[in-house]
C-alpha cells in the first residue's frame, strides 16, 4: 500500500529546524531574523516539461529546485535561513521521493537552510520552493544600484547549462566525455551564496543569471537607468564550450539561461575588494564590461569590433 499524505511528509520532509523558532508540523513555522537584519524572501516554481526534463534523476531535481531559490538569496547578498516546499505529485513513488529528498536536503544542509514546512497535493509534477534569508538592514544588493563607470563582473563560467540542454534535446551532439563535463552545470548548479554575502558593501548592483546574460544584464540596466558596453569574448566559458563553433559559443554564453552565476557591478576603485570577495567565497570572478551613462547595451569583441546579437532572454510566454 502506498503512503498517505501525512506519512509521506513525516517520512521524507519532517526535519529538525535549528535556525527557526518553530519548524514544520504546526499551522505556521516561526522565523526570527537576528537583530538589525531584514528578511529576504524569494520563490521559484519548477514545472515538469517546462523547467526540467522528465528524465532528470530525482536527487538532481531536488538539488536544483533549492539551488535556483538560493541563487536569488545570493543575488541579494542574503544568508539563507529556511525554506518551504510545496509539492504537487502525480503519484507516490517512494524511490523518487527518497532521491528527491536526498538531493534537496544535502544542499539545504550545506547552506544551513532549514526546511520548515510546505504543502503536498496530487497533480502534475510541480515543485515550488520559497526561501527566507537574512541580510543586514539596508545592505541588500539590488538591481538598481549600477552607476556609469562601474565595472561589470560575472562569477564562474557561462553557457555550459545551455550547451548540455542543446545536447539533451538532440539539437547537437557531444561525445560522452564532453557531455559528462557540461551536464552538472544544467542539473547541479551551485548557488553563489558566499560570494553574494562577500559582495555586500562592494557591489553596487547584482542579479543572478537565470534567463541569459544579456536579458539579465538588461534588467540591471533598466532598474539602474544606465547602459553598458560588454566584451562578448571576455565572458568566461569552459573548455568544452570553447571548442564549439563561434555562433554556438555566443548563443550559450550570452543568451544561454540556467547559469545561476552572479552578475554584478562595482566601481573600479573597489577592484581589490572584489578580488578579496572572490578569495573569501572561493568563486572566480571575471570583468566583462563597463556601465555607461547613455542607454542601451553595446557588445564588442576582443578587438573592439561591434558584435551583433539579438538580446533575447528566456521568456515563458513567448
Ligand atoms: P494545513 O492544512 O494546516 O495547511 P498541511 O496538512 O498542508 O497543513 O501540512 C501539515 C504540516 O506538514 C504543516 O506544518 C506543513 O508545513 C507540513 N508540510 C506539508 N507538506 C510539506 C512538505 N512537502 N515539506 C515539508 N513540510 C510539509
Ligand atoms: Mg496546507
Amino acid at each position: 500500500m502506498s503512503l498517505g499524505e501525512f506519512e509521506l511528509i513525516e517520512q521524507y520532509f519532517r526535519r529538525p529546524a535549528p535556525r527557526a523558532v518553530l519548524g514544520g508540523g504546526d499551522d505556521c513555522a516561526l522565523l526570527a531574523p537576528a537583530a538589525g537584519q531584514q528578511l529576504a524572501v524569494s520563490t521559484d516554481a519548477l514545472v515538469e516539461g517546462r523547467h526540467f526534463l522528465s528524465t532528470v534523476p530525482a536527487d538532481r531535481l531536488g538539488h536544483k529546485a533549492l539551488a535556483v531559490n538560493l541563487s536569488d538569496l545570493a543575488a541579494c547578498g542574503a544568508e539563507p535561513l529556511a525554506f518551504t516546499l510545496s509539492l504537487s505529485l502525480p503519484r507516490v513513488d517512494e524511490a523518487w521521493l527518497a532521491g528527491f529528498a536526498r538531493g534537496l536536503l544535502a544542499l539545504a544542509d550545506e547552506h544551513e537552510c532549514d526546511l520548515v514546512g510546505g504543502d503536498t497535493t496530487a497533480g502534475p509534477l510541480v515543485i515550488n520552493i520559497t526561501v527566507f534569508g537574512q541580510v543586514p538592514a539596508g545592505a541588500a544588493l539590488l538591481r538598481s544600484g549600477a552607476r556609469p563607470g562601474d565595472d561589470i563582473w560575472i562569477s564562474g563560467r557561462l553557457g555550459d547549462a545551455r550547451l548540455a540542454l542543446e545536447a539533451f534535446r538532440g539539437a547537437m551532439s557531444l561525445d560522452g566525455r564532453d557531455f559528462d563535463a557540461v551536464r552538472p552545470a544544467l542539473e547541479l548548479p551551485q548557488p553563489r551564496v558566499l560570494l553574494g554575502q562577500a559582495l555586500r558593501g562592494v557591489a553596487s548592483s547584482a542579479i543572478d543569471v537565470s534567463d541569459g546574460l544579456l536579458g539579465d544584464l538588461g534588467h540591471v540596466l533598466k532598474a539602474s537607468g544606465v547602459g553598458a558596453e560588454l566584451d562578448a569574448d571576455a565572458v568566461p566559458r569552459g573548455p568544452v564550450l570553447a571548442r564549439q563553433p563561434a555562433t554556438l559559443q555566443r548563443l550559450c554564453t550570452l543568451t544561454g539561461g540556467d547559469d545561476y552565476e552572479l552578475l554584478f557591478t562595482a566601481p573600479p576603485a573597489l577592484r581589490a575588494a572584489v578580488h578579496q570577495a572572490e578569495l573569501t567565497a572561493g568563486t572566480a570572478v571575471t570583468r566583462i564590461g563597463r556601465i555607461a551613462a547613455g542607454p542601451g547595451l553595446r557588445l564588442h569583441d576582443a578587438q573592439g569590433r561591434p558584435v551583433v546579437h539579438e538580446a533575447a532572454s528566456f521568456d515563458h510566454f513567448r
